[in-house]
């Protein structure tokens, strides 16, 4: 039987919190890694496990990624994350939400909880019935929040510049080929900033009708999702899935930059070495697609306008540039400088 200690995931949580209330029958795992910061937040995912210490898994290792990302996005939050462990059929009931809403109110905002994969504005609309600790509510017209996926592109769109101008030398996008996997919200929207500076999109989606439409609007090409990571490009932007950067696919990419918003780019640690050794620029995944995060927080902490959260966003390409520059000093690869930054900012350098 495994303790939650021994996880090889495990990495000094300050709190693993296991609901269970029989009534709704909800089971969920709130995961806080630090407090270091501010709050540990960080969203709550609704998800089927196929083994309970896959639950836990999971929220150990998202809830030190929020610590490392809300660190360096420059924000006073720490990292949290919440798992609701769903049945085969993902059953969820106003009562789970009811009583999930509770137990995140019982750690006293210890944890802050927001949107993440199963999980609706309408279900936080839910759980903000029982706890004052969330965020990413509808925005009233005017106000800070709501959508991330803008925001995130935007902060993409400037880290693509950022690695173009430290690879490539060139301060402008125009002329420059930029291979997007995902034809979704944030790669949408870094395909229509980047093409509005005169740069050339290739764009692939498993739904070929996105990627068609979107390539349509940017006057760009359509290209099979299994071409796009060997694709010959200036810049390859991975807006999908995580774990694309493996070894048999860093051997395989063709692109001198890789730069986009993914989560967890990287299927292991040692890719980020494996990456690095080709010469290939690495822009770490939570740094660069920290944008959305940024308008989150300001929505949950407030004393933010629109123009606020624009200015901490255009900091990201400027944490980029610190990275890199330690990487050059030191040959550590960018995502493990980036992981020993993160580090050091919330206590634990
Ligand atoms: P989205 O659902 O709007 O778009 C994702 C797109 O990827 C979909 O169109 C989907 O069909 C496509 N896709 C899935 N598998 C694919 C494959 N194998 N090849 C090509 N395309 C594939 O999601 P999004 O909000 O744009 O998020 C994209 C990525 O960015 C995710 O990894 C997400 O975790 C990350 N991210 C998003 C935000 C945000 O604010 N939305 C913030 C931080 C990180």
């Amino acid at each position: 039987m495994q303790s939650p200690w021994d996880y090889p995931d495990f990495d000094d949580h300050e709190i693993v919190h296991f609901v269970t209330d029989a009534a709704s029958g909800l089971r969920a795992v709130i995961a806080v890694h630090s407090t270091h910061l501010g709050s540990g937040a960080g969203g709550v995912r609704f998800w089927h496990y196929a083994e309970t210490k896959d639950a836990v898994a999971d929220a150990l290792r998202l809830s030190r990624g929020m610590s490392f990302k809300n660190a360096m996005a420059g924000l006073p939050l720490g990292g949290g994350k919440g798992v609701i462990l769903a049945d085969a059929a993902r059953t969820k009931t106003p009562e789970m939400l009811a009583a999930y809403g509770k137990a995140v109110e019982r750690l006293c905002g210890a944890y802050v909880t927001a949107e993440d994969v199963g999980v609706s504005v309408a279900d936080l609309v839910a759980v903000s019935k029982h706890t004052q600790y969330v965020s990413g509510l509808p925005a009233e017209a005017g106000a800070v929040g709501g959508d991330p996926g803008p925001h995130t592109s935007y902060g993409v769109y400037l880290g693509v510049k950022a690695a173009v101008r430290h690879k490539l030398g060139k301060d402008s996008l125009a002329g420059l080929h930029i291979a997007i996997q995902g034809a979704g919200s944030v790669a949408g929207g870094l395909a229509r900033l980047a093409a509005a500076d005169g740069a050339r999109i290739s764009v692939a989606d498993i739904d070929q009708a996105r990627a068609q439409k979107l390539a349509g609007e940017v006057g760009g090409a359509v290209v099979a999702p299994g071409d796009i990571l060997t694709l010959e490009a200036d810049v390859f932007s991975p807006n999908a899935l995580g774990a694309i950067l493996t070894e048999a696919s860093i051997a395989a990419l063709r692109a001198p930059i890789v730069a986009g918003g993914a989560n967890n780019q990287l299927a292991t640690p040692a890719d980020g070495d494996r990456i690095h050794e080709r010469g290939i620029l690495y822009t770490p995944d939570y740094v660069i697609n920290a944008g959305g995060i940024i308008n989150v927080a300001s929505e949950y902490l407030g004393g933010s306008d629109e123009a606020g959260v624009k200015a901490k966003i255009e900091r990201i390409p400027g944490r980029l540039d610190a990275i890199w520059a330690e990487s050059q000093a030191t040959g550590r690869n960018p995502a493990a400088v980036a992981d020993d930054m993160a580090r050091k900012l919330i206590g634990r350098g």
